[in-house]
């Protein structure tokens, strides 16, 4: 019974990324017990209209018999086999050409891990290896932004620009270093979009001058950063910072763990934003969620340079599982056959801006965004001056958050923004729900806030 799961969450459950403590006061955590399309339901039976994909994850909806045949019959047939003993299972294989084939034959070899994190940790270790095996081996410093999202593993906290994380464990590593992140609503007042933009690039060219062309490795970034607020770069920015880090360069990563897979109304976030990377870590959206694999995809010109290099001595248990290759061949499959990232692009993701900017008008609202299906609505205390309740970043967003989930949706507060990312299946009917609750909750939280 739930009561009893509850204490058990307590007694004996380490929630990911989480106060311990108090989950405990709240007498444990929110049991899911099931789901069904875009609506979570919990153990006290309230039905939640699922605005964050699970976990930025789930693109085909919950329900899909089809993935449970296809993980099913795979079982059955192998259930498991490694790659380490020059071995491959037929959906690997099969599942590499699929996204070599997505990627427009532009990063036409594939490397399967788990997770997020290992997808940017074989980045880590396959960039720092192509450089000594380019004869320069000086070449060993990451640049990233901060408030990026790249993984909870030593390197994915590293790569990440989160300082909550970095405090935790002393990281980031060395050989790290970070830039602002393109965020024009709160950093860029008093300027124009463009001049914005520019001056977020010259920052990273500043940094690979700062630190020497010589010793940089890679630009790393997700075309769109999620869990650092949705920051939807201005106009220009991609295209702009590509040419620095072709300029001195360095090898060019995108992080498309979250805009993968149709997030943005494009198969790939950097399709969207308009660059070409060398290197693509990519999850989450691979599988829909169903199981967890994760994928990195490189160019060929990175590949012949590791080919000359012997073993890459790398490499997991679970790197390119055949029942989560199966899963995410049929995840694949769906998301063609449903035309998804196509109604990403040219419906929903639409009409979930038409939708977002009706909040436009709300005393607490001072931005909204949104590019696909990915949306966040900034709350400020003056719309004027953009001034934070509190003073402070953070206070809102979480508090509008717990009063969005009371009224049956689940998004996520990040510092003083609501943020959303439901799954591609969504109607247009259940994005004007989304937005409704917003609404109400930004009213029942609006003399808590100002009080
Ligand atoms: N990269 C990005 C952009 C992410 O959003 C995430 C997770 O949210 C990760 C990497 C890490 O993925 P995982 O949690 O599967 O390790």
């Amino acid at each position: 019974d739930i009561a009893e799961l509850r204490r058990l969450d307590v007694a004996h459950h380490l929630p990911a990324q989480a106060d311990w403590a108090e989950i405990e006061k709240l007498g444990g955590s929110r049991i899911i017990t099931h789901a069904e399309g875009c609506t979570i339901v919990d153990g006290d039976g309230h039905r939640i209209l699922d605005g964050m994909a699970g976990l930025w994850c789930v693109n085909v909806g919950y329900g899909r018999e089809e993935l449970v045949e296809a993980a099913a019959a795979q079982m059955r047939e192998l259930p498991f086999y490694n790659t380490f003993f020059k071995t491959a299972t037929p959906p690997t294989v099969t599942l590499a050409a699929k996204i070599a084939q997505l990627t427009g034959g532009r990063l036409p070899h594939i490397f399967f891990n788990a997770s997020g994190s290992e997808a940017n940790d074989t980045v880590f270790r396959m960039v720092r290896h192509y450089w000594k095996l380019k004869g320069e081996p000086k070449r060993t410093v990451f640049i990233s932004r901060w408030n990026a999202y790249h993984g909870s593993t030593v390197a994915g906290v590293s790569l990440g620009g989160m300082k909550a994380m970095h405090a935790q464990g002393d990281l980031p590593i060395p050989g790290v270093e970070h830039v602002r992140q393109p965020y024009f609503y709160g950093e860029g007042q008093g300027m124009t979009e463009e001049e914005f933009c520019d001056a977020c690039v010259a920052a990273i060219e500043d940094k690979i001058l700062e630190v020497g062309p010589e010793n940089c490795a890679a630009f790393i970034g997700e075309p769109v950063q999620g869990a650092g607020g949705v920051i939807i770069p201005p106009k220009g920015y991609w295209p702009k910072v590509e040419a620095v880090v072709r300029k001195y360069g360095l090898l060019l990563v995108a992080d498309e763990v979250i805009c993968g897979f149709g997030r943005t109304g494009k198969m790939w976030g950097h399709e969207t934003m308009g660059f070409t990377p060398d290197l693509m870590p990519m999850a989450k959206g691979l599988s829909s969620g169903y199981l967890p694999i994760s994928a990195t995809a490189v160019a060929s010109h990175v590949v012949d340079v590791l080919k000359t290099g012997g073993d890459f001595v790398h490499g997991f248990t679970y790197s390119g599982h055949p029942v989560a290759a199966a899963v995410a061949l049929k995840n694949i499959e769906i998301i063609e056959r449903e035309g998804l990232v196509e109604r990403t692009g040219s419906i929903t993701g639409p009409h979930l801006a038409k939708a977002l900017a009706t909040l436009d008008d709300h005393p607490l609202v001072g931005e909204t965004r949104s590019i696909g299906l990915l949306g966040a609505v900034e709350i400020v205390a003056d719309k004027e001056t953009r001034a934070r309740f509190g003073g402070a970043e953070g206070t809102a967003g979480p508090m509008a958050r717990d009063a969005c989930i009371a009224n049956g949706l689940m998004v996520r507060g990040i510092r003083d923004s609501l943020v959303m990312c439901p799954p591609l299946v969504i109607a247009t009917e259940q994005i004007d729900e989304m937005v409704a609750i917003i609404r109400k909750s930004l009213d029942e939280v609006m003399p808590k806030l100002r009080a």
